[in-house]
């Protein structure tokens, strides 16, 4: 659409019933450069005021958020149609993580000493993190609160001002985020939005005032993004998708590995980054673990208990993925017939082949596929056997087995006797490896992604006979340096 002022504009729709929940402007590349050049001019005072002066600032940030949950959580349902309550639940794990942010960003980030070790006696040697300047993130439309400000506000207590470009789907979020920013920051824009479709944050990757970009969506759009980004060498962090397994031990709590299953399967109408898209159970205890799971799939109803499919053509991709899985396996809840669109009722199938589409690639639906295994060594075998790296699931009664396996377990983050907790937890990095991703958000990790290292070491006086560094260093230096590397390096350890 385009406005009587030539403003080219879109619709963001309600993904239950097709209404209109709000239009927005496409912003160009140069309404783009506009924004970054403004964000500059604010990445520079928000920098300049300190520590202390950005944590207070964030810290009334999340208050406002806080006293807007519901209104927030509102607009989160109207775009993505996910039930209110779910939406809530988003906005305070957000709160949350801005929270820790605000408050361990200067503890991780700060100026400190490091030791010069002996050869370097005479230098005091200082590290700390500085500012990148403008941030670019590139959100998605799944956790479009949760997931942006895993990097907005890792970016902003790092000292950088933030240019978000929100999905088309969800841009009203967005849109209210930043607006919510400048109640309690009205000085600058630290953090605004820009609104558009896919060419708005191709813009935004190439523009030459963003310093770093954080994207997380789809792995051949993460590549897209990344051939923007290299027109000016701009590094980026990118949090892609998964095919997360949950593997069940023998002597796993079988009615809590079920219900934590199904949730970690179907909420969000399965349309999360790490959310369960596979089960591997040992044999011993496959067919009570099965009696657990479609007992409960069966009381589980999408429209109800979680919403409709938010993007219209992902309705395709779980359709080919329900007919590929029932063609090589067996369906024990649901079936071809559990697609409703916009909605999709949870379709559980058991003895996929392993090379199904279903099995290998992302679904981002409310499906799951669940395979017998003779152990766990086999169930983390068939785990790891995926491009994919995000994250997983271990169910097991035995905390050191179980521990092993997570460690063992190719991906970022692994969940033991619980799903997704690893999310929850500001301290602990979120990202993944291979077709998932990399870099890292939350966390220490996550803030010092937003930022670069200075180092800096101060000769503090001269070491008599030891000017090494120097065109007047002659015989006597070198070989007490190599009389002093003999003595701290030159014995094996026994
Ligand atoms: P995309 O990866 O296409 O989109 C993610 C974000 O990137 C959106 O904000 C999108 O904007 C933007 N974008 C699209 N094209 C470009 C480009 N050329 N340059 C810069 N930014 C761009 O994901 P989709 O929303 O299309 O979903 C497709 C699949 O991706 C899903 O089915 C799912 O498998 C996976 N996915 C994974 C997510 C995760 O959490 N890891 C989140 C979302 C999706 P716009 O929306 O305006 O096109």
């Amino acid at each position: 659409m385009t406005t009587v002022t030539g403003q080219r504009t879109f619709d963001s729709l309600d993904p239950a019933t097709g209404a209109v929940v709000g239009t927005h402007p496409i912003q160009d590349a140069a309404a783009v450069r506009a924004a970054v050049a403004e964000a500059e001019v604010a990445a520079a005072w928000w920098a300049g005021l300190g520590p202390a002066g950005r944590r207070r600032r964030l810290l009334d940030y999340k208050a406002v958020l806080t006293r807007d949950l519901s209104r927030i959580a509102d607009v989160v349902h109207a775009e993505t149609g996910k039930p209110k309550g779910d939406a809530v639940l988003e906005v305070v794990l957000a709160v949350t993580h801005l929270d820790w942010a605000a408050r361990n960003a200067h503890r991780v980030l700060g100026r400190r000493r490091v030791s010069p070790g002996l050869v370097g006696a005479n230098i005091a040697a200082t590290l700390e993190y500085l500012p990148l300047g403008v941030v670019g993130v590139i959100g998605p439309w799944n956790y479009p609160v949760f997931t942006p400000m895993g990097s907005i506000a890792y970016a902003l207590a790092a000292g950088n001002a933030v240019v978000f470009k929100p999905s088309e789907l969800t841009p009203g979020v967005g849109v209210l985020l930043a607006a919510l920013f400048a109640e309690a920051v009205p000085e600058h824009r630290v953090l605004r939005t820009v609104t558009g479709l896919g060419e708005t944050g191709a813009a935004l990757a190439s523009d030459p005032g963003v310093s770093k970009i954080a994207f997380t969506g789809s792995t051949a759009t993460a590549k897209r993004v990344m051939a923007a980004c290299a027109t000016n060498l701009t590094p980026m962090v990118a949090e892609c998708g998964g095919k997360d397994a949950l593997i069940v031990d023998a002597d796993a709590d079988l009615p809590a590995a079920a219900d934590a299953a199904l949730w970690g399967a179907l909420s969000n109408a399965g349309q999360t980054c790490v959310g369960v898209e596979r089960i591997y159970v040992v044999d011993a205890v496959y067919d009570a673990f099965m009696r657990e799971l479609t007992d409960r799939a069966g009381r589980v109803r999408a429209g109800r208990d979680y919403g409709p499919i938010t993007m219209p053509a992902q309705i395709d991709v779980i359709r080919r993925h329900i007919d590929d899985a029932v063609a090589g396996g067996r369906a024990v809840v649901g079936g071809a017939g559990s697609v409703r669109a916009p909605f999709v009722d949870p379709v559980i199938v058991e003895d996929v082949p392993e090379d199904s589409a279903a099995v290998r690639e992302e679904t981002f639906g409310p499906t799951v596929t669940v395979k017998r295994v003779a152990d766990v060594e086999e169930a983390l075998e068939k785990t790891n056997a995926t491009a994919y790296g995000l994250a997983g699931t271990v169910f097991s009664g035995n905390a050191r087995r179980a521990v092993e396996l997570a460690r063992r377990m190719r991906g970022g983050m692994t969940a033991i006797n619980s799903v997704i907790s690893f999310a929850s937890i500001p301290a602990l990095p979120f990202g993944g490896v291979g077709d998932s991703g990399f870099g890292r958000i939350h966390g220490a990790d996550g803030l010092r992604e937003f930022a670069r290292p200075k180092a800096v070491s101060r000769q503090r006086f001269a070491l008599p006979g030891m000017n090494l560094t120097s065109f007047t260093r002659g015989e006597k230096e070198l070989d007490r340096l190599i009389r002093l590397v003999t003595f701290l390096h030159g014995r094996r350890k026994q």
